[in-house]
């Protein structure tokens, strides 16, 4: 919306255009430099790039602004049945901040129906352009959002039920070795599809614990051991 409104009062907006230099070109010049080779030139440069400003800035100016990025996360939880519309800014429901431990912020139910954002405030230190998408710190992040909500707000939102929850399995990585197994592994992926859970193998006394996507939380190379 704002840029659509900066377009119509003739801002060009150039996405997708990572800046590499800004330089003095002269007196009341600046030079603006793509990683594309374009170059931009005006009078004045005004710099707003978020968590990158530490990088560009030390880049382009030499200087060390102490702007420390931290890898957050944002979470959506589910409203027990009945109780969505009690969350929405129709009903009343605030915009509220917790200030303990954790700092807990939180917004009504409006962008994705029948969904509260609740999370934590804060993270921890990270480099934008080196982050680990994955579950990177989730457990961190959403463990204590999920004992907070359980604790002040129970009756209203579900924290067992994740977005997703069972109803999105993942069936993946199988280095070169998947086809001979596809029986078995179809079978556990339409086991916790359909029934929530891999019975068969677990009656069978087979440990399936190594192959849980949480595995990779706070440990990327998950169960990968060296040989
Ligand atoms: C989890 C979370 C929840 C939030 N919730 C809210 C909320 O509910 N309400 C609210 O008001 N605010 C919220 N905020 C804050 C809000 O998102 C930020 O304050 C706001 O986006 C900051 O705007 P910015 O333009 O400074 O930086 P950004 O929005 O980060 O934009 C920086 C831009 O610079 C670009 N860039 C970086 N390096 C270069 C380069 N070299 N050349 C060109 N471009 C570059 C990046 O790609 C990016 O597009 C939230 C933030 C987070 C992380």
């Amino acid at each position: 919306m704002f840029q659509e409104l900066a377009e119509r009062k003739g801002v060009v907006v150039k996405d997708g255009t990572e800046v590499v230099d800004v330089t003095k070109r002269g007196e009341g010049s600046i030079l603006v430099k793509t990683a594309s080779g374009e170059e931009f030139h005006g009078t004045k440069c005004i710099i707003t790039v978020g968590a990158w400003t530490r990088k560009l800035v030390k880049s382009v100016a030499g200087m060390d602004l102490p702007v420390q990025p931290l890898h957050t996360l944002l979470c959506y939880w589910k409203a027990r049945p009945g109780r969505e519309h009690e969350l929405t800014p129709e009903a009343g429901f605030p915009t509220f901040a917790s200030y303990g431990d954790p700092h807990i912020y939180s917004t009504p139910s409006a962008e994705f129906q029948g969904l509260i954002k609740i999370a934590m405030h804060g993270g921890s230190p990270c480099d934008p352009d080196n982050r680990r998408y994955a579950a990177a710190g989730a457990a961190d992040l959403v463990e204590p959002v999920a004992r907070w909500i359980d604790a002040f707000m129970p009756d209203h939102v579900d924290t067992a039920e994740r977005p997703f929850g069972k109803n999105v399995v993942v069936g993946a990585g199988f280095s070169g070795h998947g086809f001979k197994m596809a029986p078995a592994v179809g079978r556990i992926l339409a086991e916790m599809a359909m029934d929530g859970e891999a019975r068969t193998a677990a009656d069978a006394g087979v440990e399936l614990g190594d192959f849980r996507i949480s595995k990779f939380v706070d440990n990327p190379k998950g169960n990968l051991k060296d040989f």
